[in-house]
């Protein structure tokens, strides 16, 4: 049986995820502190750090800010702006970037920033997608990695010491800027932030022809380039309330583009707009953790309020874990095209991956799939 906490619909095979005895995830106990929190001391802790960092003298810009153009980067290119900072905004391009995705970007541009956008080599990142696929189950793999690498390397390159970061997953700190001495972002904190599933960049050298030149936009920057120009980071989302639906209302009134129905396995339409592969993406932590990205966003409701136990459950089991044949309306097969594999090739992959202790199985032990391809979990509530 999976069991589920019982204040939101998140179940304990999502990896870290504590359950206590009264039932209650972590995530849930965390949300419970956020009245308690001295929310205009941690504005005015927020000011303090900005003015240390801000270039009076003009000449450099005042902070890096990291930005895909969704709803998130572009609520804290719109704080930032209205702090007075004057910021360089740093795109490390997705996988496969959609169109409403770079529509996006043009608009974060139209805010009134300079703005840098980093490509890696698409024929090595194909590469790395099929690796990361093939080998852990992630065809993400590089851009969890980018996302990070790429906003440090552009703080060294262009000696802004300050990355305005997003929400801080871990719900615990500011970041190194916010600490007593501000600390330097050093290699520790990058492996915190990110998952990297136990596949290290170095690891990646061998495969397919891949040599370690090709992984540069992936790799950290050395220690003593980080000390000399100072890199650190903080993040926004722990000095001021963090709400995903809220900053896509803001965004929203600053020319933010939504689509006009739900996203595929999700049950927003504000958000994971910005790379086709994000369907695949979602759709293997189902086979592997038994939730997807329908949970996750009505888990974030629940805690907030704005809808029911009983109707985030039955959001999940309307749109969880969907077999991603389309995703914002680009075909399966042919996200899978400049991957070199075919759908065929694919489903066998998903098979490979998927936890099969959390869906249920006919009398051989074979998946039972519906004439869509959906499996079905062997539970979706405590009983
Ligand atoms: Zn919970």
């Amino acid at each position: 049986m999976i069991r589920y906490c019982k204040r939101c619909v998140m179940p304990e095979t999502k990896p870290d995820l504590y359950i206590d005895n009264e039932g209650v995830c972590d995530a849930c106990r965390n949300y419970e502190k956020r009245p308690h929190v001295d929310w205009t001391q941690r504005y005015k802790e927020l000011n303090e750090i900005l003015e240390r960092y801000r270039n009076k003298s003009g000449s450099n810009w005042d902070c890096i800010v990291p930005v895909s153009g969704g709803k998130d980067s572009t609520y804290q290119v719109i704080r930032m702006l209205q702090l007075g900072m004057n910021p360089l905004c740093v795109t490390a391009t997705t996988c496969d970037l959609s169109d409403i995705g770079r529509r996006n970007i043009e608009n974060i541009k139209k805010l009134g920033v300079d703005y840098v956008e980093f490509t890696t080599n698409p024929v090595v990142r194909r590469k790395l997608n099929r690796i990361g696929l093939t080998q852990v189950g992630d065809i993400s793999w590089p851009e969890h990695v980018s996302i990070f690498t790429i906003p440090v390397r552009a703080a060294v390159q262009f000696n802004v010491p300050l990355i305005i970061w997003g929400e801080n997953t871990q719900d615990e700190y500011g970041g190194p800027a916010a600490g007593k001495e501000s600390k330097v972002l050093d290699r520790r904190y990058f492996e915190e932030f990110c998952g990297l599933l136990g596949m290290r960049v170095s690891d990646m050298a061998g495969f397919e022809g891949i040599e370690p030149k090709h992984l540069i936009p992936y790799t950290y920057p050395s220690y003593e380039d980080i000390q000399r120009v100072g890199v650190t980071g903080l993040f926004l989302g722990y000095f001021l309330p963090w709400d995903g639906y809220g900053n896509a209302l803001i965004s929203q009134a600053y020319g933010f583009n939504t689509l006009s129905t739900t996203v595929e396995g999700s049950v927003v339409n504000y958000e994971n707009l910005d790379n086709y592969q994000t369907g695949i993406h979602d759709y293997f932590k189902f086979l592997k953790f038994a939730f997807g990205r329908a949970t996750d966003i009505a888990c974030l409701h629940i805690r907030r309020g704005r809808i029911s136990r009983e109707d985030g459950k039955e959001m999940v089991y309307r749109h969880d874990g969907k077999f991603p044949w389309t995703y914002l309306g680009k075909p399966l097969k042919d996200i899978l095209e400049p991957l070199d594999l075919s759908v065929d090739e694919f489903i066998k992959i998903c098979d490979r991956f998927t936890n099969k202790k959390l869906f249920k199985l006919d009398a051989h032990g074979e998946l039972i799939k519906d004439r869509h391809g959906n499996l079905t979990k062997i539970n979706y509530d405590n009983e």
